[in-house]
């Protein structure tokens, strides 16, 4: 894979650097760039090492042939670039390359409710109680990040389809839809950083739905196209395909044991040293270090390794409803069947909140989604061999079938409705009570299909 970022691996210092950071997603990538442009004499010696690699603009899957292609798998492929761990309790989705689960999330970029941190460790609890912009105040920082990143609202976001169907939802239920910060570029274009005539480039949103296996365009504002060109225009060093392994203490501060792939088979181990080790290998990377470490004779706190809880998140699917929603991605092909007319938008663009009144764990919101194109292939996949409607298949590829008589035109057009409903209780029991019958009978549909 093309690097425009990455340092050449034979360029690594041998003696000691004064920081070493873990990880290149947004705790990585935010921490090296803001330490390697440190005003400081002499300048602090950065380096970034990341386990997964460099993934250019136009680089990523695309179809479902492709995305499991890129599955992260330690053994077999540990360049991959989704990882999916699938636990008893838990299925666990992350990012593994140059810019983290960035480039994989879903853009959006917005503030925790101030009550959030209520139980959390009193520093940030009375800095989150300090108004913005008076000296202290822990949003000051959400507004330097939301500045990097480029954070904002789709500009034509109350446009889309599939918002309307949101907003048409919200509006019976007595809610409004908001537009969502979204790390997303609407308005810019042009180069973010060059080297050796090489650019990462960055190009405006073309609203093709595929932000979750990767933007093909330039236009999400992953940690890629602004935190880590900011790091390396600082002097960081960036190290791709460089897995950690185990730290240990050693005499100049610390030892980072490291396997660094030249490709998907073959590698090296290494050793690295510095004053100051920095693990931001996401929740589960950096407690996975952590073990290792520990195993090697690192003395740490007991819970290590426990109590880890997600983020609340359920997905719901309505099926045949009488709303277009043309919430389907089409990846950067034009003239591809689901190119169509506005495109679906990224992947999150609105939010209705519910119960908002109630405590804080008792709220819950309802976003739209649009289906990356490497899914929907997936899921067409899935309908031709078990399809729960009539027409699933054709639905999710856009192909033309055989004309059911007098309901031709309107379903031709119509995508599969698909909205995540982030509900904190009883997805099933909201779906239930929200769905007219005619949506609950494809409901049930579904469930004895699957
Ligand atoms: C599909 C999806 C959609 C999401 N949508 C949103 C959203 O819309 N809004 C939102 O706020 N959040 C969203 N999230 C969550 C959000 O993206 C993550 O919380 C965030 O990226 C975590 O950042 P991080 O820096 O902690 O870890 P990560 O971004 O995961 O970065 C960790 C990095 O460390 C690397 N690493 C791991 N182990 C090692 C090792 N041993 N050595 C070297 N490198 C290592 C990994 O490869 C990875 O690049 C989404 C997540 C997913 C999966
Ligand atoms: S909708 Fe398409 S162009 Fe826009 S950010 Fe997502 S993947 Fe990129």
């Amino acid at each position: 894979m093309e690097s425009i970022l990455a340092t050449a691996w034979d360029e690594r210092l041998a003696g000691p650097y004064d920081v070493i950071v873990v990880g290149s997603g947004y705790g990585g990538a935010i921490t090296a760039a803001r330490l390697a442009n440190a005003p400081l004499n002499p300048k602090l010696k950065i380096c970034l090492l990341e386990r997964g690699q460099e993934w250019p603009i136009g680089s990523f899957p695309d179809t479902i042939e492709h995305v499991a292609e890129q599955t992260y798998n330690a053994t077999l492929n540990p360049l991959g670039l989704y990882q999916v761990d699938v636990h008893t309790a838990i299925v666990i989705i992350r990012g593994s390359g140059l810019g983290g689960t960035s480039l994989v999330n879903a853009n959006v970029a917005i503030r925790p409710e101030p009550d959030c941190f209520d139980t959390w460790p009193a520093a940030i609890r009375q800095a989150a109680q300090i108004p913005e912009g008076n000296a202290g105040s822990l949003w000051n920082y959400y507004r330097r990040a939301e500045s990097t990143l480029g954070v904002g609202p789709h500009p034509n976001g109350l446009q889309l389809l599939k918002i309307q169907a949101l907003q048409k939802r919200a509006t019976e239920l007595g809610k409004k839809v908001e537009l969502l910060n979204i790390a997303v570029n609407f308005d810019q274009e042009g180069p973010v950083f060059t080297r050796d005539g090489k650019s990462v480039m960055r190009r405006k949103c073309i609203n093709c739905g595929d932000c979750m296996t990767g933007c093909n365009v330039g236009a999400k504002n992953t940690v890629y196209m602004s935190y880590l060109p900011l790091a390396k225009l600082g002097g960081a060093q960036i190290f791709t395909q460089t897995a950690v392994r185990h730290v240990e203490k050693s005499n100049q501060g610390w030892a980072v044991s490291v396997r660094r792939h030249k490709n998907r088979f073959a590698f090296e181990d290494a050793t690295l040293v510095a004053s100051n080790v920095v693990l931001a290998a996401g929740t589960l990377g950096s407690t996975e270090i952590l073990l290792r470490s520990q195993a090697k004779g690192l003395s740490l706190a007991p819970g290590i390794g426990s109590r880890f809880g997600g983020n609340g998140d359920f997905f719901g699917t309505a099926y045949n409803s009488d709303q277009i929603t043309n919430n389907v991605g089409w990846g950067n092909h034009p003239g591809d069947p689901f190119d169509r007319s506005g495109g679906p938008g990224p992947s999150i663009v609105g939010l209705a909140r519910y119960k908002t009144d109630a405590s804080f764990v008792q709220r819950f919101n309802i976003e739209d989604l649009t289906v990356p194109r490497a899914y929907r292939n997936f899921l067409a996949l899935v309908g031709r061999k078990r399809a729960p409607f009539p027409n699933w298949h054709r639905e999710f590829t856009g192909a033309t079938a055989a004309p059911r008589k007098g309901c031709v035109a309107r379903r031709s057009q119509r995508s599969t409705q698909l909205l995540s409903d982030v509900s904190l209780h009883g997805p099933r029991r909201f779906r239930r009570a929200a769905l007219p019958a005619r949506r609950q009978s494809a409901h049930r549909l579904a469930r004895r299909g699957s």
